[in-house]
C-alpha cells in the first residue's frame, strides 16, 4: 500500500511540475498574467486529489472521504482548465482517450463524457508530418520510467485549420510486470506564440536573403572602431577585397574621399569615392543609418551603390549636348567655352594670339530649298568634313591639337577657332586655306551643288571682350565679305568697329523711339506730267533724335529691319499714312491725293498673312477703298525670296491694293522678270535719272524700261527729278510719272494740300 501511496505521489508531482511549468509557458506567451499563483494552487489541489484517490483506494469505505474527492477533483478541473489549459487521459488498454472540455474545445471539439475519443481518431487529427515523432516520443515515455514527455505538434481543428499544441505527459499506471497502463496529460494551445516564431523567422530569413543577395552594397560597421563588421557580396564585388580582407580593414581604409558630393535631400544619399583594393577610384552613392544593436554597440548600416556606369553615361551626354548631332563638330556651347579660355589665356600671357574665323556659305539656302532638306545636310556633312581636312593640313598649332575648335554654330555658319598665332598673316593663309578647299563644288544626290564661303576673321589683337563679342565681330566682318563680293575672307576692323558701335546705339534709341513723336512722316507727291496733277503722295518716315538730329531713314530703317523694330514701326506708317490721306480728303476733296504710296521692306513681306492683315486693318480704319493705298516693294528685296514675294503680291493685289516696284535698276531683276510680277508701277531709281546727262547709254535703258512697261499696261515713275532738264528727257522719252525734288520736297501733312497749285504747276510747262 505504501508503495502504491508513494507511487501515485510521485506521478502527481510529475504531472504537477509540468503543469506549472505549462502555466509558466502560458504566462510568457502572455496569455494569463496570473499563471504562477494557478500553478501553485493547481500544485496543491493536485496533491490532494492523488492522496484522497490513494486513501479511497486502499481503505474502500469512506463515503464522505470520497465525495470530498470527487468535489476536489472538481474544483481542481475547473482551476486547470481555467488557465487554458486541457487535461487528457489516455488507457491503453482501451485505446481510448479521456479529454477535459477545454482540451476539446481547442480543437473545436465537443466532449462527450460518455464516449472517450478512440486513439485511431487522434491519431488522424495529427499532422501527417509530426505524426512519426509524437509516436515515437510517447514510445519513449512508455518505455522510460518517471519521464514526462514534452512536445509540441499540429493537431487539426474541426474547422479544418491546424492548432499547434504544447503537450506533457507521463505514464500514471503501470501494470506489475511494467508495462503502462495509463498516461496522463496536458494539453494547451501555441498557436499564437509558433505563429510569431515564424513570423520573426521569415523576417529573419527575408533580411538574410535581401542582404545576401541584394544587388546594391549594404555593410554594417562599427560606429566607434569604424571597422566592418557585416559586408554583401554587391558591397565587396567592386572593391576586389575578400570578405575576411574586408573584415580586417576600417571603413576609411575604402572610402577614400568622404568629403565627397553633395547630398540629395530627398534620398538622404551622399555620393562619395571609394577605392579599390588595387587602388583604383570608383564613385558610389552611399546613405547611412546609425543604430544601437541588440548588443547595445552603436553600429552604422551603409547601403552603397557603386555608379561608376550612370557616371560614364552622365559623361557621354553632357559630351553630346556640346556636339553638333549632324556633324559631330562642336556646337555652340563647346565653341563658347574654347573661345573663353583662349581669351583668358592671352589675357595670361598663356598664348600670343588667336584668330576666330565665321565661315556662311553663299549658296547654302538655294541647296536647301531646291533639293530638299536632306540634300542640304549632306551638303553641311561634306562642308564639315572638308573644314576639318583643312585645317587638319594646315599647320595651325592649335588646330592640330583637337577639332574642338571647329564648330557648327547653327544653319550654314560654322567658326573656327585657331589657337597660338603669331601674326594676323597666319590666319589670312588660313582661311586662303579654307576658302580653296571649299571652292570645288560637291556632289549631292549625283547633282554637282556650288557653295563658297564668305569668311570674316577677329583676331584677338583687335578684340580681346567676350566670347560672344568676338563672334559677334567676326560675324560683321563676314557681312562684309558677303558685301565685298563673296567667296573671300575679310579681317574685322576699326571702321567696322566704329560702324557697329553707331548701329547698337541706333538700335536702342529707336527701339525707345517708337511711339514717341521722335518719329514722324512726311509726304513727298508723284506727279502725272501730262496733267501736272499731283498723282499720289509717297510717305517718308523721319527721325529727330534728341542728340543726333535728324537721322536718314536709309540708316535707321535698316538698323530696324535688322533688329525687328520694323514690323512695329511699318504697322505704324500704315496706319498713319492712310488716316492722313482720308484727312486730306475729308478736308479738301478736290485737292487732296487720291493715292499714298508706302514703303515696305523686307521683314514686313516675309509676315505674309500678317502683312495683309495690318493692310486691311489701315484700310478699313480710315474708311477707305483699298485702291488709295499703293505698297513699294524694293527690287532687290523682290530678288531676294521671288518666289515667296510673288505669291504675297498676287494676295494683296486681290485685296485690291496697287503695288510699286522700288528703285528698279539697282537689283538683279532683268526687264524680262517685270512681266512676270503683278506690279502697278516701276519706279526708275535716282541713280538713272541722275545718270541722264551722263550719255546715251542711260538713255536707251530708261528709254527700253518706260517703253516696255508701258506697253505691258503698266506705270514708270521717275525718281529723283532734281532739275527741269532730267524732266525734259523724261517726257521726251514717254515717261508719265515724276517724283523729285524739282517736282516737291517731302512735306509734313499739314502742308500737302496747300502746295498743289502753288509749287507743282508752275515747274511743268505743261503744253
Ligand atoms: P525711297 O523709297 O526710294 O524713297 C525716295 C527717297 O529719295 C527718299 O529718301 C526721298 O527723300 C529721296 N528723294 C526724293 N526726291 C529726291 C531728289 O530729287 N533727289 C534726291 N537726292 N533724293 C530724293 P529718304 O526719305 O531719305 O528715304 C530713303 C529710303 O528709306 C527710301 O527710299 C525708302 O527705301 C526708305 N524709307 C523711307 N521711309 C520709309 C518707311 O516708312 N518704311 C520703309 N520700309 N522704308 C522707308
Ligand atoms: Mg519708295
Ligand atoms: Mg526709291
Amino acid at each position: 500500500m505504501r508503495q502504491r501511496i508513494r507511487a501515485g505521489l510521485e506521478a502527481a508531482s510529475v504531472l504537477i511540475t509540468s503543469g506549472a511549468g505549462v502555466v509558466l509557458a502560458a504566462s510568457r506567451d502572455g496569455t494569463d498574467p496570473d499563471a504562477t499563483q494557478v500553478a501553485s494552487l493547481m500544485a496543491i489541489s493536485l496533491t490532494a486529489v492523488l492522496i484522497s484517490v490513494l486513501v479511497y483506494r486502499g481503505r474502500g469505505r469512506a463515503w464522505l472521504a470520497a465525495r470530498a474527492m470527487i468535489e476536489q477533483q472538481e474544483r481542481l478541473t475547473a482551476v486547470v482548465e481555467g488557465t487554458g489549459v486541457g487535461l487528457w487521459e489516455s488507457h491503453l488498454g482501451k485505446g481510448c482517450l479521456y479529454v477535459s472540455d477545454r482540451w476539446a474545445q481547442m480543437f473545436g471539439l465537443v466532449r462527450d463524457c460518455n464516449s472517450p475519443m478512440p486513439i485511431g481518431e487522434w491519431r488522424r487529427r495529427v499532422h501527417p508530418d509530426d505524426l512519426p515523432l509524437v509516436d515515437k516520443v510517447i514510445a519513449d515515455c512508455v518505455q522510460r520510467k518517471d519521464y514526462v514527455f514534452q512536445l509540441d505538434f499540429r493537431v487539426r481543428h474541426a474547422l479544418g485549420h491546424w492548432v499547434w499544441v504544447l503537450s506533457h505527459g507521463t505514464v500514471t499506471d503501470r501494470a506489475t510486470d511494467g508495462s503502462p497502463l495509463r498516461i496522463v496529460g496536458t494539453q494547451s494551445d501555441i498557436t499564437a506564440r509558433k505563429m510569431a516564431e515564424s513570423a520573426l523567422e521569415e523576417s529573419e530569413r527575408n533580411f538574410r536573403s535581401l542582404f545576401e543577395r541584394s544587388p546594391v552594397g549594404i555593410a554594417l560597421t562599427d560606429y566607434k572602431t569604424r571597422r566592418f563588421l557585416q559586408v554583401n557580396d554587391a558591397f565587396l564585388e567592386p572593391s576586389g577585397y575578400t570578405r575576411e580582407e574586408m573584415l580586417a580593414i576600417s571603413y576609411d581604409a575604402v572610402a577614400v574621399r568622404s568629403d565627397g558630393g553633395p547630398l540629395n535631400q530627398a534620398t538622404g544619399q551622399r555620393e562619395r569615392v571609394f577605392r579599390r583594393k588595387d587602388g583604383k577610384y570608383y564613385p558610389v552613392t552611399i546613405s547611412g543609418i546609425r543604430m544601437t544593436d541588440s548588443n547595445g554597440r552603436d553600429v552604422v548600416w551603409s547601403v552603397v551603390q557603386d555608379i561608376s556606369h550612370r557616371k560614364a553615361v552622365e559623361r557621354e551626354l553632357a559630351a553630346a549636348a556640346r556636339r553638333d548631332r549632324l556633324t559631330g563638330l562642336a556646337n555652340r556651347t563647346l565653341f563658347l567655352e574654347r573661345l573663353q579660355e583662349a581669351v583668358s589665356r592671352v589675357r595670361d600671357g598663356g598664348q600670343q594670339m588667336f584668330a576666330v574665323l565665321f565661315l556662311d556659305f553663299d549658296r547654302f539656302k538655294v541647296v536647301n530649298d531646291a533639293m530638299g532638306h536632306q540634300a542640304g545636310d549632306e551638303l553641311l556633312v561634306l562642308i564639315a568634313e572638308r573644314l576639318r581636312k583643312a585645317l587638319r593640313g594646315s599647320g595651325a598649332k592649335g588646330a592640330l591639337e583637337s577639332a574642338n575648335q571647329i564648330a557648327r554654330f547653327g544653319g550654314d555658319e560654322f567658326l573656327v577657332l585657331i589657337n597660338d598665332i603669331e601674326k594676323s598673316d597666319e590666319a589670312a593663309r588660313i582661311a586662303e586655306r579654307l576658302l580653296l578647299a571649299l571652292a570645288h563644288p560637291y556632289s549631292i544626290q549625283g547633282r554637282e551643288v556650288h557653295s563658297t564661303a564668305s569668311i570674316g576673321i577677329v583676331t584677338s589683337d583687335h578684340c580681346l571682350e567676350g566670347a560672344e563679342t568676338i563672334i559677334r565681330n567676326a560675324d560683321v566682318a563676314m557681312y562684309e565679305a558677303k558685301r565685298a563680293g563673296r567667296a573671300c575672307s575679310v579681317f574685322f576692323n576699326d571702321a567696322m568697329h566704329t560702324r557697329l558701335s553707331r548701329k547698337l546705339m541706333i538700335e536702342t534709341s529707336l527701339r525707345k523711339a517708337l511711339g514717341t513723336d521722335q518719329l514722324s512722316l512726311v509726304y513727298q507727291p508723284i506727279v502725272e506730267l501730262d496733267t501736272g496733277r499731283r498723282s499720289s503722295v509717297e510717305a517718308l518716315i523721319r527721325w529727330k533724335h534728341p542728340d543726333l538730329g535728324q537721322v536718314s531713314p536709309s540708316e535707321f530703317v535698316a538698323v530696324a529691319e535688322e533688329s525687328g523694330l520694323i514690323i512695329q514701326m511699318g504697322a505704324w506708317v500704315m496706319k498713319e499714312s492712310c488716316a492722313a490721306l482720308a484727312r486730306w480728303q475729308q478736308a479738301d476733296p478736290e485737292r487732296a491725293p487720291r493715292v499714298v504710296s508706302v514703303n515696305v521692306s523686307r521683314a514686313e513681306l516675309a509676315q505674309g498673312a500678317r502683312l495683309l492683315g495690318c493692310v486691311n486693318e489701315s484700310l478699313r480704319a480710315a474708311g477707305l477703298p483699298p485702291e488709295s493705298l499703293q505698297l513699294e516693294v524694293t527690287e532687290r528685296e523682290v530678288m531676294r525670296d521671288p518666289a515667296a514675294s510673288l505669291a504675297l503680291m498676287h494676295q494683296l493685289r486681290e485685296a485690291g491694293v496697287r503695288l510699286a516696284m522700288d528703285d528698279f535698276g539697282t537689283g538683279t531683276s532683268s526687264l524680262g522678270c517685270l512681266r512676270d510680277y503683278p506690279f502697278d508701277v516701276i519706279k526708275i531709281d535716282r541713280s538713272f535719272v541722275k545718270g541722264l546727262a551722263a550719255g546715251p547709254d542711260t538713255l536707251a535703258v530708261i528709254h527700253a524700261t518706260i517703253t516696255l512697261v508701258e506697253n505691258l499696261g503698266k506705270s514708270s515713275v521717275a525718281e529723283g527729278v532734281e532739275t527741269a532738264e532730267q524732266l525734259a528727257i523724261l517726257q521726251s522719252l514717254g515717261c508719265h510719272y515724276a517724283q523729285g525734288y524739282f517736282l516737291g520736297y517731302p512735306l509734313p501733312e499739314a502742308e500737302v494740300v496747300e502746295t498743289e497749285r502753288t509749287l507743282l504747276q508752275p515747274r511743268l510747262r505743261i503744253a
